[in-house]
């Protein structure tokens, strides 16, 4: 009833006073204007699909870096602790930058807060011992537990996530040490000789102790942390680029900066990813890690711009810009 007298004293006012009448169509404008801004958050929100791939997360060069994978249950790196990555089981560190591991103590902390199971996390061997006493200064500061698994992982070592899921650690050019990390799938695949069995005759094989099965390793998910070009040819580095999706650093993107100080600050220019195109082959690349001097303006157009074999499979991560 109330609402109606209002409207009633709205529109007579309205009517009286043509200046009321513009300030309400100001006020409907202002409140398309809000409905669109919150649908685009929304949308930013969700993040984006590449390859089958969820992926959601942030990274400014210098300011934070942090990549999720929500149906992998792993993050990468962990500059301030989004939200979003609290709920990841797994976290991998690339390098010991605070862009790149400021969150750390934060996520341990925000998942003991919820009660949730401790998380583990990765790290290169070589920093292993420093996070172990940064934990330690933060339970001296607040008297908390800080419950989690940390694993020092070297180049070339692996570390199983699950069954069939495992994540290799290889080596990155940067000016700390370094590494990036490949996300493997396996899958169990009939031997050749067992292809077309009747069902029980495989069951008895098997359980006769017999190997029945082959298994399958695909590099599904690669990411570099930061990085110098040199990191595309390391021999060793080829399922990184053999990855269905390869998240890779571009710092730097245009004429404003070159290659030689992207080279020395231990970054990549993209005019090195496009002289390097023919070894991509991954599915898609995922580029990040943009320098704050850019604009998402000037971030589209560089990557809208790459020629073939590039061209169409690049993406670049602009959250938070
Ligand atoms: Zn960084
Ligand atoms: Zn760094």
């Amino acid at each position: 009833m109330e609402g109606k007298v209002c409207e009633t004293i709205h529109r007579t006012l309205c009517a009286q006073f043509p200046e009321e009448r513009r300030f309400k169509s100001q006020q409907n404008e202002g409140r398309a204007e809000i409905r669109k801004v919150c649908s685009e958050m929304e949308k930013k929100k969700k993040g984006m699909e590449i390859q089958g791939y969820p992926i959601d997360g942030l990274s400014i060069g210098g300011h934070e870096t942090c990549i999720i994978f929500p149906s992998l249950r792993l993050a990468f790196d962990i500059g301030r602790c989004p939200h979003r990555a609290v709920s990841q089981d797994f976290l991998f560190i690339s390098h010991s930058h605070m862009d790149h591991i400021g969150g750390l103590p934060m996520y341990v902390a925000t998942r003991g807060l919820y009660k949730m199971k401790p998380p583990t996390i990765i790290v290169p061997k070589s920093i292993k011992e420093c996070v172990e006493s940064l934990f330690e200064v933060h339970r001296k500061l607040d008297s908390s537990e800080l419950k989690h698994n940390l694993v020092g992982l070297d180049i070339g070592e692996e570390f199983v996530i699950r069954k069939d899921l495992k994540v290799k650690a290889f080596k990155t050019y940067h000016v700390i040490q370094s590494q990036g990390y490949v996300v493997y799938s396996t899958k169990q695949k009939l031997k050749e000789e067992y292809i077309g069995l009747p069902g029980d005759e495989i069951k008895k094989l098997k359980a006769s102790g017999v190997e029945i099965t082959n298994s399958i390793t695909t590099p599904e998910v690669a990411f570099t942390g930061d990085t110098t070009s040199d990191f595309i040819v390391d021999e060793n580095n080829a399922d990184a680029l053999k990855a269905r999706v390869l998240v890779m650093e571009s710092t730097f993107l245009d004429d404003s900066v070159t290659v030689e100080h992207a080279r020395d600050y231990g970054h990549i220019h993209l005019s090195e990813i496009v002289n390097n195109a023919e070894k991509f082959e991954n599915k898609a690349i995922l580029l990040i890690h943009f320098s704050a001097r850019y604009t998402v303006k000037e971030i589209e157009v560089a990557v809208s711009a790459l020629p073939p074999p590039l061209e169409g499979r690049v993406f670049a991560l602009t959250q938070g810009f």
